[in-house]
Formats: structure tokens, sequence, C-alpha cells
């Protein structure tokens, strides 16, 4: 079933921290709540699990209000940063805790607490103290936990960011298949912009409490439709450009060729992976010349920073296989684009 957000308002005082919010997270699905520290991501994860009253606004699951539902009563499992394990409890009576609560008979306890502890490679831990147990380790543990009593949803608060960065790395491909091996409907909270990309199937890009863009990764990577969802998912150069009088970009001395409308854009993006360098022309639909300022190599990648003869005051960042023959500082190169790399951005 999906779950809708709708018209939801939470304020803290003075501080409105969801401000009209509205969205759909579609049944099976793992979504993101992406936006930087402050934008409401953990408030709306709370609403929507019941640990937090909106002033405004309706929490439904298929046909079914939640508003007024208790959390303990909305079968909801909920990860949090910290792994919040019970510390006097084996791994084994952790995953068995909630089945308790709801009255599962022992047997039954025991078998679903051995399923979970395999489906996160835990099983021979499963005699271990949350203290004895690796922060990963715990954080499968809690993963387990919450996905024990079969909840209708699970709720992930940042599950990964007190790990280090190869657990991390593992935990997400793990979640992403648990998740999509039970066809469980996830939220994820994160402000990891590429734990969103790699894991997610929607994207929900918070701002001030509001929604700035929801789509799938690709979507919003190739079509960002503003400037801070731009900049906030991926690396892009950002042109400061004028409509000049023929309605067409102007960037610094020279016209851009855009694809559709520049609607009053002030600036363009453009993906640095987007732009080819090259000593002579190419025939690309936009070709800029440009002095080569910097170069900084990174294995597999390479990148280089130029700037544009007939912009001096923007430039551009540009990146390029690591294996191809790197540019001196000096240099100067055409940097080769299509019309289409040029994304108009409110
Ligand atoms: P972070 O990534 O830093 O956790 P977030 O996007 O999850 O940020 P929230 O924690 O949802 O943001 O906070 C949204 C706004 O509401 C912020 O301005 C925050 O200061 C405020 N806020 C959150 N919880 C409370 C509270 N209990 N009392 C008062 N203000 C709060």
């Amino acid at each position: 079933m999906d779950l809708d957000v709708k018209s939801i308002t939470k304020r803290y005082g003075h501080v409105t921290a969801l401000s009209d919010l509205s969205l759909t997270i579609p049944a099976g699905s793992l979504t993101c709540f992406l936006g930087p520290s402050g934008c409401g991501k953990t408030t709306l994860l709370r609403v929507i699990a019941g640990l937090e009253t909106a002033e405004e606004g309706q929490i439904l699951l298929g046909e079914d209000d939640l508003s007024d539902t208790p959390p303990s009563e909305r079968n909801f499992g909920v990860v949090f940063q910290s792994y919040s394990l019970f510390p006097n409890l084996t791994a084994r009576r952790n995953v068995q805790y909630g089945l308790e609560c709801r009255g599962w008979s022992r047997g039954r306890r025991r078998a679903r607490a051995e399923e979970m502890l395999d489906l996160v490679y835990l099983r021979d831990q499963a005699d271990k103290l949350p203290e004895q147990m690796s922060g990963g380790q715990q954080q499968r543990i809690a993963i387990a936990r919450a996905l024990a009593p079969e909840p209708s949803l699970l709720l992930l608060d940042e599950p990964l960011s007190a790990l280090d960065a190869k657990v991390r790395a593992e935990l997400r491909s793990e979640i992403r298949s648990i998740q999509q091996k039970f066809g469980i409907t996830t939220i994820m909270v994160t402000h990891d912009q590429n734990e969103a990309l790699e894991m997610a199937d929607q994207i929900v890009v918070l701002r001030d409490g509001q929604i700035e863009q929801v789509g799938a990764p690709r979507d919003l990577y190739a079509h960002p439709q503003t400037r801070f969802v731009a900049d906030f998912i991926g690396a892009i150069n950002l042109l400061d450009i004028s409509a000049n009088a023929e309605g067409t970009a102007q960037f610094g001395t020279q016209e851009l060729r855009i694809e559709g409308p520049l609607n009053g854009a002030t600036t363009l993006g453009l993906r640095p992976e987007a732009i080819t360098l090259s000593d002579h022309p190419t025939g690309a639909e936009n070709s800029l010349a440009c002095t080569v300022t910097n170069t900084r190599f990174m294995g597999n990648l390479q990148h280089v920073e130029l700037r544009p003869n007939d912009a001096p005051d923007q430039l551009l960042q540009v990146e390029m296989n690591g294996l191809a023959q790197t540019p001196a500082p000096g240099d100067q190169l055409l940097a080769n684009f299509p019309a289409d790399a040029l994304l108009v951005l409110r």
C-alpha cells in the first residue's frame, strides 16, 4: 500500500519545521529524504512514525488514516542512527523483543529470530551482548529487530552515519538487497547524496521544510529543476548567464546554444563529465576557448579547471578519464558540449 503524506505542517514554537508538505511513498519502494542539516528530514520521518504530532495534515496508509494512531500501533519498524539496542539483552533477545510484545509464541519467536539473524549474516553472534559487537554488527541487529515483526513500513533515520566508510558501503548494499527481497516500503533519512543515489528508487529533496524536487535518482541528476538540487546532487558547473536580445543565453561575450526556452533563468548547470576538451574545433554545438588553470589527478579520474577566455570571471570544472593525457596550466583548449547538456535552473 502507498503511504500518503497530506499537507503536513509541523511547528516547534516559532520554527516551522514542515510547511504544508505533501508526498506519496509508493508501495515497495525505497524513498530517501535528502537535504542539508535542519531542512526537516528527521521531523518528517518522526511525524510518519507517529513520534511527533503535526499541527495540520494527515498520514494515510492506503485508505487508513493513521494521524491519530499511536506509534506502537502503526506496525512500523524504526532504526535510528545510534543503534539503540537493549544493552542487557543478547542479539537474539533483541531481535525477539518486538515479537514478545506482540504475543508471538516461543517457538515462532525463535524461528523468526534465527531467520532474521541469517538475513543479516549474524547467526554466529546471536548470544553476544551489544557491547561485544562492532557498530556495523549492532546496526545489522537493529535492522533485524525492526524487520522481525513483519512491519508494513521500515523507517531508517541516518542508519549508516555513525559507521566507518567501508562498513557503510557494505551495509548500503545489504539494506538495499534486504529491502528488495522483502519488497518492504522503506523510508531512509540521509544527508549523504551518494547514499541516496545508490540506494533509492525515489529521492525527496527537502529545503526549509518544503519539497524542492522529487524523482528517481537518475531523473534528479539529469534534470534538476533548481540551482539548489543541481548543486546538492553531484558535482556541477553553475554558469552565470543573462538573456540577450534574442532571448538566448549570453555567457560573458559568448552566446550559448541551449535546448528549450530560458524562462528568465540566470543560471545554467553543466555536469563536469559532459564536457570534452580538444585542441581543435570538433563541430560541437557549444565550444568555449579556455585557458587551463589547474589539474588534479584522482586515479581513475582527473579534474581539469579552466578559465573561459570570453567569460574570465568564471571557472569550468571538467572531469576526464585518469589515463588520458593531462593538460598543463596555461594550455589553450576548447571545452565542447552539446546544447542539451546545459540545464536551465530556477
Ligand atoms: P539534521 O540533518 O541536522 O538532523 P534535519 O533535516 O533532520 O536535520 P530536523 O531535525 O527535522 O532537520 O529539524 C528541522 C527544523 O526543526 C530545524 O530548524 C530544527 O532546529 C527544528 N527542530 C527539530 N526538532 C526540534 C525540537 N524538538 N524543538 C525545537 N525545534 C526543533
